[in-house]
């Protein structure tokens, strides 16, 4: 019994030693767990309005996103109030000539990667104003646009499902 206590302290085990993690399994692992980090972490989106020369019909809609029925800051939608915090600008109306350079400075003021939606008919292509002498055109005259949300006004359902659609994509 005295030669097998002094043996197991002189001497290291007598099992084998563990073998080490798999690379190509750590890879698995830490892509799932980015996944799953990313579904309960990183659906969520900073916005800043830019009203570019709407009649504010689109802004009622946008506005009624916040109430109680839409809600939209329990989906991780949040309005920000200067461009440094957003990951997307929301821009409304057809892009007068008085915007424009506010339009293109809050575009060169959001960091990157971030996003432009244009909400409404007027931000597709200058809709109803088209034609006017004040208007530069659509959005996408000015700052290059990621999703078009048409409509006269849009809905607050299809803005929501527009910006849902760029929460989950852009991620
Ligand atoms: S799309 Fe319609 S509601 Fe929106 S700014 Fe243009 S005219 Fe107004």
């Amino acid at each position: 019994m005295r030669r097998i206590l002094i043996d197991s302290v002189t001497h290291g085990p007598l099992t084998e030693p563990p073998p080490q993690p798999d690379a190509a399994m750590l890879a698995e692992l830490a892509a799932s767990l980015e996944r799953a980090s990313r579904a309960k972490l990183g659906r969520s989106l900073s916005i800043r309005e830019v009203d570019a020369g709407s009649c504010n019909g689109c802004e009622l809609e946008i506005h009624a996103l916040g109430n109680a029925f839409y809600d939209l800051e329990r989906l991780g939608l949040h309005f920000v109030a200067s461009p440094r915090h957003a990951d997307v600008l929301l821009v409304t109306g057809p892009v007068t000539r008085n915007m424009r350079e506010a339009l293109e400075r809050t575009y060169n003021a959001t960091p990157d990667p971030k996003w432009v939606v244009a909400v409404g008919d007027c931000a597709v292509d200058g809709g109803i104003f088209a034609a006017s002498y004040a208007v530069a055109g659509g959005v996408n005259a000015v700052v290059p646009v990621d999703l078009h949300i048409r409509g006269c006004p849009p809905p607050p359902a299809e803005i929501l499902k527009g910006l849902i659609a760029l929460m989950t994509t852009a991620r």
